[in-house]
């Protein structure tokens, strides 16, 4: 059996970190088992659902290169298939038509409600047979529910689930306005579609109990079930959105890379032994549903951020350019030069040491993006005084005559110029950091100045000494 799993989001909002996970673990089930991932936009609730929503959830999956195997699919298209099956369910009478006002549902409830049930409906127009006089009358189409025994599901991460019967209401499945409801609109889709392996959160486990009924009384093949125990916030309690329910866009923003997004997603509620840095490589090898949890997992920021950490260091100087390019330009409000750039991506191995986000890099970046004459930081300024810029220019001669300009030959130069000058050589390094970045903070200060080059750290030093 092929197997085809799907990604089925209402756009009713950002996709936010639950639904991006469920996303990945059903894209990590179809990869794993060669099968296909398809996206389904449950835009059913007309009212509630919009483009900015349907545009966030492409972009997003976008960026977690989550792709669908085949274009998305949008439920609303599907309505005259939805109405085509509820009517063949109606003809066979496994589906009735109920003429209950709004006045006697709500008089129902409460007596079922007081009477502690939990069907809400008393199946009073399952038997009866509508008149010419009923079928004027504005109707919603409920499925007839079995009476007797037990429902039990098999989820494969929830493990046996048993319902009895007789609390389930009979749900309407087409509204009295004639457009179909969520629950039938899903088993429909669902089985067109072929899918094979139905992964969700567990808040659906309870439609899933409805929908397991539509299959059946439709004759078709049920999927395989398994619901994923949502995502709590840091403290156990609901995603609040400091912990995280924020859009997945937001975490781009943030500047957390995609991979760190992926590996963090993945951990969340799925494990292989203590396996903590996966590639997308290894869990399409390695995911399996055996290995989700069954308690909620729990969102935590720190975590995610050494993730980030993890694959920031180990991505190419190259790649991290390109993504900090756009944001330094919008810091700066100008575009990054050429040099700029070709310093930044020499510079990269000690500015990846000291940054936990991609923002975090675009702001340590700025060191190398400004041009002369930079501009000394006000915390910075005190490191300039008549005493270490006397210093600096002793270590402006001595660094002319040099040939070699690395690391190393340059770390030995500012050692000798502190030695010959009876000082520590923070006493200088601090001076000369803010000569020529501007700033108090800086990766090494023998790597900024190979990365500037001779001709430029000289002119930056010269700036500073002439004042
Ligand atoms: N559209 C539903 C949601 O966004 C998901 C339905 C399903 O996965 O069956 O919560």
């Amino acid at each position: 059996m092929k197997v085809v799993t799907r990604f089925a989001p209402s756009p009713t909002g950002y996709l936010h970190i639950g639904g991006a996970r469920t996303a990945l673990f059903n894209w990590l089930f179809a990869r794993r088992y060669e099968g296909q991932f398809l996206l389904r936009i449950e835009d059913t609730d007309k009212k509630r659902s919009t483009s900015e929503a349907v545009d966030k959830i492409f972009s997003g999956l976008k960026w977690l290169g989550i792709e669908s195997d085949k274009p998305a699919l949008f439920q609303s298209d599907n309505s005259t298939r939805h109405i085509e099956i509820a009517n063949k369910l109606l003809k066979q009478e496994k589906a009735y038509r109920c003429f209950c006002s709004l006045e006697e549902l709500t008089e129902m409830r409460k007596k079922a409600r007081s009477e502690g049930k939990t069907r809400l409906y008393d199946r009073r127009c399952r038997d009866h047979k509508p008149t010419a006089s009923d079928l004027t009358r504005p109707s919603s189409i409920r499925i007839k529910m079995p009476k007797e025994n037990e429902t039990l599901i098999n989820d494969l991460v929830q493990g046996e689930i048993k319902v009895t019967n007789d609390n389930l209401d009979d749900f309407i499945i087409i509204r009295p306005d004639g457009t179909p409801t969520y629950m039938l609109a899903v088993v429909v889709d669902d089985h067109d579609m072929g899918i094979t392996h139905i992964i969700r959160g567990d808040d659906h486990l309870n439609n899933a109990i409805r929908q397991l009924h539509l299959f059946h009384a439709c004759e078709w093949d049920t999927p395989k079930l398994a619901h994923i125990p949502l995502i709590h916030g840091h403290d156990g309690t609901k995603l609040s959105k400091r912990d995280g329910a924020l859009g997945i866009d937001s975490y781009a923003e943030m500047g957390i890379l995609s991979e760190a997004m992926n590996n963090y997603l993945l951990r969340l509620g799925w494990s292989h032994g203590d396996e903590e840095i996966i590639s997308t490589k290894k869990a399409i090898k390695w995911f399996n549903l055996d290995a989700v949890g069954r308690a909620p997992s729990r969102f935590d920021m720190e975590k995610l951020l050494n993730l980030n950490t993890h694959y920031l260091r180990n991505s190419s100087n190259k790649d991290l350019v390109s993504y900090v390019i756009p944001i330094l330009s919008k810091l700066m409000e100008s575009e990054v030069s050429s040099i700029a750039a070709d310093r930044i991506e020499r510079g990269m191995p000690g500015l990846k040491q000291r940054s936990k986000t991609i923002v975090e890099l675009a702001q340590n970046s700025l060191i190398y993006s400004k041009e002369t004459p930079i501009l000394i930081q006000k915390n910075a300024a005190e490191h300039l005084n008549t005493q270490s810029i006397s210093l600096l220019s002793s270590l402006h001669q001595n660094m002319a005559n040099m040939r070699k300009w690395d690391q190393d030959s340059l770390e030995k130069i500012v050692r000798t110029t502190a030695t010959e000058n009876n000082i520590k050589l923070k006493q200088i390094a601090q001076p000369l950091r803010v000569a020529l970045t501007g700033s108090t903070i800086s990766p090494s200060i023998f790597e900024v100045m190979e990365v500037f080059g001779k001709k430029e750290t000289l002119n930056r030093l010269k700036t500073v000494i002439k004042v």
